[in-house]
């Protein structure tokens, strides 16, 4: 049985003393959750957030990692210093950052190697844009991005990842996918995993679904059997409606 998780992209949004006011709210609210809690505040907020959720059951993740240990890369933030500031996740390839920032899927594949490598645990973000679906490519799509994701993993290392399945067009749009179709993306991700490294490893991962996931429609997205927690962007920078997900998953 695979353990939920629930993360809170926060995107860039709250000051470092207006993130630490918004989890002092939320670690109250989800002391009694069942399901694994992670809030990912920006980079500058990281070391107050930490220090504000000391001792609680909500783990910290970073929005992104640079795939090199050090260096001249300016603006860019190495895996053993966001493990030092007490990081355990880090969301890789967000769409995002594939549409503003030039990710691609090698990218991601080579973020995804420096988190493992650095004890961080990656969420890997997948998904289709509107064109691809409309196209009638979503499967091929998500093949493709989870095949190089994982290119050079090991099955071992494959099961620490979290794969978030984000179709764009869901994407702080209100359109959230039906459950049914969320459900049967996140099947054919599993599958994908399945044929890489085995029904075994794929039993073991998680997959998220993302895109306008609310306190209103968690709890039906949850129920499927192929959706392992969510993404949450704008309903996680609510204690109320973060906590409603996180006791639906
Ligand atoms: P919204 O929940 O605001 O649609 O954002 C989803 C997302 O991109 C989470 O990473």
């Amino acid at each position: 049985m695979r353990k939920k998780i629930i993360a809170g992209n926060w995107k860039m949004n709250k000051t470092p003393s207006e993130a630490k006011a918004l989890v002092a709210e939320i670690k109250e609210k989800v002391a009694g959750a069942t399901c694994d809690v992670v809030v990912c505040p920006t980079a500058i907020c990281i070391p107050g957030v930490v220090e504000e959720l000391k001792g609680s059951n909500v783990a910290v993740g970073a929005q992104n990692v640079h795939f090199k240990e050090s260096g001249a890369y300016t603006g860019e933030l190495a895996g053993n210093m966001l493990k030092e500031a007490g990081v355990t996740y880090v969301i890789i390839g967000h769409s995002e950052r594939r549409q503003y920032f030039g990710e691609t899927d090698e990218t991601v594949n080579l973020r995804t190697k420096a988190a493992l490598e650095a004890g961080l645990l990656p969420i890997v973000c997948v998904g289709e844009s509107l064109t691809e679906r409309e196209q009638g490519i979503t499967d091929d799509t998500v093949r493709r991005q989870t095949k190089i994701a994982f290119l050079g993993i090991s099955a071992e290392d494959a099961k620490k990842i979290v794969i978030a399945y984000e179709p764009v067009w869901a994407i702080g749009t209100g359109k959230t996918a039906t459950a049914e179709q969320a459900d049967e993306v996140c099947g054919i991700i599993r599958e994908t995993i399945a044929g890489l490294y085995g029904k075994e490893t794929a039993e073991a991962i998680r997959i998220q679904y993302g895109g306008s996931m609310n306190a209103k429609n968690a709890a039906e997205l949850l129920a499927k059997p192929n959706i392992d927690g969510g993404l949450i962007g704008g309903a996680s920078l609510k204690a109320e409606d973060f906590s409603v997900i996180v006791e639906a998953a």
